[in-house]
């Protein structure tokens, strides 16, 4: 359509602004002064129009992307509420802990309210664990702003402004108003828009273009505990670049209007992503660019959260899509959400280069088995651990091959490749999970929006790209007691899973990041090598069957003192020693335990199968092809 055919609706959309009423007036200020940072506070002050009688306030607690309960309300301190400027008392509603309330008397212009935020130091959780040190700070806002009660967070109105220590450099999906000395002040938005668009800011920052040249910016923002972490290899840049093409090729389209990797570099912050439509918090070691293994270790991250603008936030499960932040969500369908997800990013991240085919094999091969030994599989389907999500997030690693875990993202990858090779093999190479991929989540570009779907909706468009029994399909996947993992999408993707004697790259990267040894394959444990503490059992395993069980420590391997090497060369010898012998220490008490094994060492691995068609190298293959010389970098 050629812009002169524009007019005519551009005149009508005109007159309706004109009689369209203005714009409802802003809900609440939030102001967040961050030059605490360093200590570990943050200041906030908040701004609520007047009203007489009962005010009710609510403070977030079901997060998007974390599935769960998780807002930290326990880290609200130091309240204090005014009325038309003075101080009246605040009480906790009896049930619902996130739920403030203060009687206003008549004629008050404003409700303010004042909080310190207590930033948590500890590594493990998500948003709230951990986001700051003396150099950086990832902001989440729902962390620092009560809304009013029962409010739709699509309706509320809000202006946030942001006052950053001295020298410090700010990224964020906002949109930024002018600048008053310090503080930042972003253009009003609604309170989903607010939550949704984290800040990163710190004091070592860089910006990288993600897509020179593109009418939809997006951009790599990194904060880091150094300036030599935020140096990430030209390579890696071109392979980000070749995400992004990637992604628009495989969905067709976008639903942002401009994109930000908010990348968090440091030892002291969690480490995790969250996915944002227009941005996503990424945190990983400060030296991820630096280190090969690092950088291994999370090659899936980035294109993970960039799958999720697509998958999670554009196209969500109606028990997902909760207007507030206040009613439960249901996570029955996160083996689509995140399970889809997870395979789209490790496509993606194969197809745009930020993996080698050897490493994604590598990372197909190891999921695989890693799933297998989930040996909770044998109790409770694979949509029970999407369903319990919110309380599986937080639970101990302990005992989670019995239990299972948060299946539904590698379990889930594992179902939708077998669905990609199933398609491509039933429709000779016509079709494939990019078209379902087009028809699920495609449509205009019209920014950020939701729309919600069910089981059926899922069905449906499988259906129409290609007919089969795709309930049958998914009900014998997601909704029965499977005993083996689902890895017919290798084998009839042209791959056998094997066993090879030593790690691939990436199960050697994740040993190198986490410390750990992993041996489930072959004694059934899973170790905490800077502990030498064991972390988990596999049922059914040569450690299972001699008793072991997780926070044992391992004293001593065939009677020398425990360390990896020792282990791993006890296991190497155990085809001749026909068994390993392991002296614990269990809450004191000593034990020696006689492990029958024999089968020397076993690395997950896949193996091409010559007479099947090669889909699997197909899928993962890239499919735009990429400019030679994309330009300058770095933003200045
Ligand atoms: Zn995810």
């Amino acid at each position: 359509m050629s812009p002169r055919t524009h007019v005519p609706a551009l005149v009508a959309l005109l007159c309706m602004l004109a009689a369209a009423p203005a714009l409802a007036a802003t809900d609440f200020t939030v102001h967040v002064d961050a030059r605490e940072t360093p200590r570990g506070l943050l200041h906030v002050t908040q701004s609520f129009p007047g009203r007489s009688g009962t005010v009710s306030l609510t403070y977030p607690r079901w997060i998007p992307g974390e599935h769960g309960p998780t807002g930290p309300n326990v880290d609200v301190a130091g309240l204090v509420v005014r009325a038309g400027g003075k101080v009246v008392p605040w009480r906790r509603d009896l049930v619902d802990m996130q739920t403030i309330r203060v009687d206003v008397p008549s004629g008050t212009k404003s409700v303010d309210v004042a909080f310190d935020f207590l930033l948590d130091n500890s590594t493990d959780g998500f948003t709230s664990a951990a986001c700051a040190t003396p150099n950086l700070l990832l902001l989440s806002w729902n962390e620092v702003a009560f809304f009013p009660t029962g409010g739709k967070s699509d309706a509320l109105r809000c202006e946030a402004s942001l006052t950053l220590p001295d020298h410090w450099q700010y990224g964020t999906a906002l949109e930024s108003g002018p600048a008053s000395g310090a503080t930042i002040k972003f253009e009003p938005c609604t309170f989903t828009t607010l939550v949704d668009s984290p800040v990163l800011c710190g004091r070592y920052f860089k910006t990288v273009d993600l897509a020179p040249g593109d009418s939809v910016p997006v951009r790599l923002r990194m904060a880091c505990d150094s300036e030599e972490g935020l140096n990430i290899p030209d390579a890696q840049v071109d392979a980000l670049r070749n995400l992004v093409r990637e992604a628009k090729s495989l969905f067709g389209t976008q639903h942002f209007h401009h994109y930000d990797f908010l990348m968090t570099l440091s030892e002291q912050t969690a480490h995790f992503g969250l996915e944002h439509h227009q941005s996503s918090d990424d945190r990983a070691r400060e030296r991820t660019w630096l280190d090969d293994d690092l950088r291994r270790n999370n090659s899936n991250l980035l294109s993970h959260e960039f799958v999720h603008s697509w998958n999670g936030k554009f196209r969500r499960p109606a028990g997902l899509s909760t207007d507030d932040y206040f009613t439960p969500m249901q996570g029955d369908l996160l083996w689509v959400y995140e399970g889809l997800t997870q395979y789209l990013g490790f496509v993606l991240a194969a197809r745009s280069g930020i993996r080698t085919p050897d490493e994604a094999r590598d990372a197909l091969a190891s999921a695989a088995a890693d799933m297998e030994a989930h040996r909770g599989r044998e109790w409770r389907p694979l949509v029970d651990t999407g369903t319990e999500a919110q309380l599986l997030y937080e639970a101990r690693g302990a005992w989670e091959y019995a239990r299972r875990s948060t299946d539904f993202y590698d379990e889930g990858l594992l179902i939708w490749l077998d669905a990609d090779v199933l398609i491509r093999t039933q429709s000779k190479g016509q079709k494939s999970l990019d078209d379902f991929c087009k028809r699920f989540h495609g449509g205009p570009n019209r920014g950020p929006e939701v729309k919600p779907y069910t089981l059926n909706d899922v069905i449906a468009a499988l259906q129409a790209t290609w007919p089969y029994d795709w309930a049958g399909f998914l009900r014998q996947r997601v909704y029965t007691v499977q005993p083996h993992a689902p890895t017919n999408g290798i084998t009839a993707g042209g791959w056998r899973m094997t066993w090879k004697d030593s790690l691939g790259p990436i199960q050697k990267a994740r040993e190198v990041a986490n410390k750990t040894v992993e041996e489930p394959y072959t004694l059934g444990i899973r170790v905490d090598d800077e502990k030498a503490k064991i972390i988990d059992v596999v049922p059914g395993s040569p450690a299972d069957e001699a008793g072991l069980a997780p926070d044992m420590k391992l004293t001593a391997v065939n009677g020398r003192k425990y360390s990896s090497d020792v282990l791993r060369d006890a296991i190497a010898a155990s085809p001749r020693t026909g068994r390993v012998e392991l002296l614990c220490d269990n809450k004191g008490f000593f034990k020696t335990f006689t492990l029958d094994y024999r089968d020397g060492r076993r690395n997950p691995a896949i193996t091409r199968d010559n007479g099947v068609r090669d889909h699997v190298s197909e899928i993962l293959a890239p499919h735009v092809k990429q400019p030679a010389d994309v330009g300058a970098r770095s933003l200045p």
